[in-house]
């Protein structure tokens, strides 16, 4: 599934110019026109990321970002605020606003890009999580960093680590390769290269888990799954 970004700007050529880049790499991108607006589509469906404009129409980005800092349900979701005004940054990253990031305007599409990507890469662990994880004889300790398989301490690259922490999370379902790029990697669009990547990784993962290499079954054109008993 592909990354969900909202971007919030009320210049339409500066929004279709962002749309162009975040689409080009294989971001699925919904565009709002002002403040109101963005909290609309937001409560529609919360996006993967935000990229919020601070200068709108009415209610202002650091307003729609207070309101969505403010929400339960949109306390996490990672936010890139773009601003004109560098007397502000303090307070768009700060406490009382609390951005994930910010870009001064005006801003270098690649830039924005690196930062989109960043930013996710960021949010990601949460979603995984912290607690620690068990199937058959495989632990992993996200905390401590720590993988053991019958008891035994495993040493993993952090790649390997990454990859089997969210095989383990995701257990008993299938995971695709480009998903797994897009987590593990951060690559926002998968190509046939870095699809092999995500298979060069499984298999030297399975030959660190000794007996345990069972649990990372290959689904045969669609990714990988960690079995359960
Ligand atoms: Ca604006």
């Amino acid at each position: 599934m592909a990354t969900d970004v909202l971007i919030v700007e009320d210049e339409p050529d500066i929004r279709s110019l962002i749309v162009h880049h975040l689409e080009r790499e294989g971001y699925r991108c919904r565009t709002a026109a002002s403040g109101g607006e963005a909290l609309a589509r937001v409560r529609a469906s919360v996006p993967d990321l935000l990229v919020l404009d601070l200068m709108l129409p009415g209610m202002d980005g650091l307003e729609v970002c207070r309101r969505l800092r403010a929400d339960p349900a949109t306390a996490a979701l990672p936010i890139i605020m773009l601003t004109a005004k560098a007397d502000v940054v303090d307070r768009v990253v700060g406490l009382e606003v609390g951005a994930d990031d910010y870009l001064g305007k005006p801003f270098s599409t690649k830039e924005l890009v690196a930062r989109a990507r960043a930013v996710l890469r960021r949010a990601r662990p949460s979603e995984t999580g912290t607690r620690p994880l068990r199937v058959g004889l495989v632990s992993l300790d996200p905390s401590r960093h720590i993988v053991t398989v019958s008891g035994r301490a495993v040493e993993l690259t952090p790649k390997e680590f990454d990859l089997l922490h969210a095989l383990l999370a995701a257990a008993g379902r299938v995971l695709t390769r480009e998903h797994l790029l897009n987590r593990v990697w951060g690559y926002a669009r998968a190509d046939e290269i870095e699809s092999r990547t995500v298979d060069v990784h499984v298999r030297r993962l399975r030959a660190k888990l000794g007996g345990e290499e069972r649990r990372i079954a290959t689904i045969k054109g669609v990714g990988y799954r960690c079995e359960t008993d």
